[in-house]
């Protein structure tokens, strides 16, 4: 890329376009100059200063690189709320609200609801849940300190209540058991070639892959999962497009009842569960 010789923030915004996505140009541009889209919009011709302009050029240059944006924003939104995202963690996706949905839909009555959240990344599952029902207490755990810390700056920026562990899966909770887990595991096949595309190259690959088939950790939840349920409580986790037949199989063998599966807004089959009878 040449420097073109850029003084405002309209300028700014027609030389990124020709690189970007108009609407990446402009999320970055709002970020860089910490101004709305209204503001962007209404006076192209305020000067850009100099560093921020730099600043800009650098941004711009990352995601031409494939950089995800909501790395290089440092935030992504879900279910209605700004959260922290790095590298460390999976960015927060659109599909994963149906767990929220879900949770909501079984317990939004029951107070003081005992919820797990598996492997949670960033947080947004336990922190929406913390700040959807009534008064609940939620363990989140990961086996990456690295994501525990950006869930942590998550619920203290959200002022949740959850409380946090660093665990392989079910390993360190001991005998405690819950009403509610929540999962979004790595369910994606390790040849799968969409790991080698577009965000998904620069997302924790623990986060994502998960065997030859993608339903090894899916697996090890369903086959964990009823030790840490109370009788009546229920299991919600997210998979792939193509695996609510095989969850519900894994369901079936470990002994859950009332086995469903339930579709995202794109009416993929995206999320399985089933109520544990003890
Ligand atoms: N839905 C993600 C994708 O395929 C995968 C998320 C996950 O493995 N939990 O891009």
């Amino acid at each position: 890329m040449n420097e073109p010789s850029i003084t405002n923030l309209g300028e700014a915004l027609a030389w990124a376009r020709k690189i970007v996505p108009p609407a990446e140009a402009r999320l970055l541009l709002r970020h860089v100059c910490r101004q709305s889209a209204a503001h962007l919009a209404a006076w192209p011709e305020e000067a850009l200063p100099p560093p921020q302009w730099d600043a800009f050029r650098a941004l711009v240059a990352r995601r031409a690189e494939g950089e995800p944006v909501a790395y290089l924003l440092g935030e992504r939104e879900f279910y209605g709320r700004n959260f922290l995202v790095n590298s460390r963690v999976l960015i927060p996706r659109p599909e994963t609200e149906l767990l929220v949905e879900l949770a909501l839909a079984h317990f939004s009555h029951v107070p003081h609801l005992k919820a797990l959240d598996l492997g949670t990344g960033s947080g947004v599952l336990a922190i929406t849940l913390a700040l959807e029902l009534d008064h609940p207490r939620i363990v989140a755990l990961d086996w990456s300190r690295e994501a525990l810390k950006v869930a942590m700056t998550n619920a203290m920026r959200h002022a949740a209540n959850v409380s946090f562990l660093c665990s392989d899966w079910f390993t360190g909770l001991g005998r405690e058991t819950f009403q509610l887990i929540v999962a979004n595991p790595p369910y994606v096949a390790e040849d799968d070639p969409h790991l080698a595309l577009g965000d998904l190259r620069y997302e924790p690959r623990r986060a994502l892959a998960a065997g030859a088939s993608g339903l090894s950790e899916l697996t090890a939840i369903v086959a964990g999962a009823g030790r840490h349920l109370q009788p009546g409580g229920w299991l919600f986790m997210e998979h792939g497009y193509d695996q609510s037949a095989a969850v519900r199989a894994l369901l079936a063998d470990a002994g859950f009842a009332d086995i469903a599966s339930w579709q995202d807004l794109a009416g993929i089959e995206r999320a399985s569960g089933g109520r544990w009878t003890g």
